[in-house]
């Protein structure tokens, strides 16, 4: 026979393997180090599905940010004014908290977004995601000095996890990726090289489920 207390027990039991089921959808949203180990995350379906009426779809190359088209290839970006962090990454799709970019500088948010792409291109590694989203700042022309001012002042608050960096190492290195980035377009100008055509990157490897910041 079952008592109320063992009832209560399994009731809870039956949350925690319901929680089970996308343990990584949880923690995509927040930045944090448990986002390492995720090969295969939902779909962007199931994502909807489980974020619910809140979340937003958007197709690629609807998404405006401030104004400003982006795109990351053909993925498709899910708003989702409930995730833990400012954005997130599962394999072909990204994420991006609306209501929590809202207040961020237009450089700030573009920086979001592409870090969050660079996952999708770079894979895991989040100091190769930062790099990629100077470079493409760059290459783009929405990144100025005063923006990687606006994004380092943003970055250096975040303490920092097993995967990310300590936001000022963060942004020392965006630094270095922002100088040879506006060194090598120099360069490119110099050896009148014709502007270079957004490069498409080589076909991704398959990127694990990724977000931007450690929670805070
Ligand atoms: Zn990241």
């Amino acid at each position: 026979m079952l008592s109320k207390r063992t009832l209560a027990v399994l009731g809870g039991a039956l949350l925690v393997v319901a929680g089970a089921v996308y343990p990584r959808a949880i923690k995509a949203q927040d930045w944090a180090g448990q986002e390492g180990s995720t090969t295969n995350g939902p779909t962007v379906q199931d994502y909807l599905n489980q974020a619910g009426a809140d979340a937003k779809f958007v197709e690629h190359g609807a998404l405006k940010i401030d104004g400003r088209a982006v795109n990351c290839g053909k993925r498709p970006t899910v708003l989702n004014p409930n995730f833990d962090s400012w954005g997130g990454a599962f394999p072909g799709f990204l994420i991006l908290n609306t209501k929590k970019i809202t207040g961020l500088t237009t450089a700030v948010k573009l920086y979001v977004y592409s870090h969050e792409c660079g996952h999708q291109f770079v894979g895991p590694d989040e100091s190769a995601a930062d790099c990629f989203a100077m470079r493409r700042g760059v290459r783009w022309g929405w990144l100025d000095a005063q923006g990687l001012e606006d994004i380092c002042a943003f970055i250096s608050q975040l303490k920092g996890d097993a995967v990310h960096p300590p936001g000022p190492k963060r942004c020392e290195d965006m630094r270095k990726c922002y100088a040879d980035a506006i060194e090598s377009g120099k360069n490119q100008s110099a050896s009148a090289i014709p502007p270079a055509v957004p490069v498409k990157p080589s076909p991704p490897p398959l990127p694990q489920q990724r977000s931007l910041a450690p929670k805070q």
